[in-house]
């Protein structure tokens, strides 16, 4: 028993301070993850920097032109702004120094919340139902599946979008 319980423990260390993760195996299958405040501290994202390959129509600032909405930072907050409000009919520019990097997170989202945005096509995997633990103890189930996104597919989609609707896009830093 001892023996089995020493391989259902694992430790990873990691970052340059050799901090380390504990993932325990549950009697019932469930993983326990157990990190360090500094282990947290550590945890930066492995980013693969990738672009898109889309033509982005660009913002010529010598040319004077004035826009209604100028949006700086072109994150899924920032896009999703000027995709809505070009749609609305109102000329935007989008400003961010890497236009068509793919976003270096990854997310986790409610289906609903997706599918009511109609971005479904932009999930790569789905779970029926999602547990939260609370503690030791304690855990609840939801009846709500999640989803992981597609980075790809949801800049993809998002950029295209404001291409459609005449967003500019320049290649800058606002400050
Ligand atoms: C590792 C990690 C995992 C995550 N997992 C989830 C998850 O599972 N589910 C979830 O909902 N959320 C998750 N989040 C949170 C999520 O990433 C943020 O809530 C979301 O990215 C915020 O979007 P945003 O557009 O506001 O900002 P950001 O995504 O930070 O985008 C900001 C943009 O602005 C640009 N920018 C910055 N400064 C300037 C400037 N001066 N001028 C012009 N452009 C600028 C940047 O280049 C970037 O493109 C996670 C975050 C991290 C770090």
């Amino acid at each position: 028993m001892g023996s089995l319980k020493k391989l259902e423990t694992q430790e990873v260390k990691f970052g340059p301070n050799k901090s380390y993760f504990r993932r325990d195996m549950n009697n019932d299958g469930c993983i326990k993850v157990m990190a360090s405040r500094s282990a947290l501290l550590e945890l930066v994202p492995e980013t693969k920097k990738e672009n898109l390959d889309v033509e982005l129509p660009i913002f010529d600032p010598s040319k004077g032109t004035v826009v209604d909405l100028a949006v700086v930072g072109g994150g899924p907050a920032g896009l999703a702004v000027a995709q809505r409000v070009s749609q609305a009919g109102l000329s935007v520019c989008s400003i961010d120094p890497s236009p068509t990097l793919i976003w270096p997170n990854n997310y986790g989202v409610w289906v609903d919340e997706f599918e009511a945005m109609d971005l479904l096509d932009c999930l790569d995997t789905t779970w029926s139902g999602t547990v939260v633990y609370i503690d030791d103890q304690k855990k609840k189930h939801l009846d709500r599946p999640y989803g992981r996104v597609n980075r790809k597919q949801l800049k993809s989609k998002m950029l295209l979008k404001c291409i459609s609707n005449g967003v500019k896009f320049h290649q800058a830093k606002g400050y």
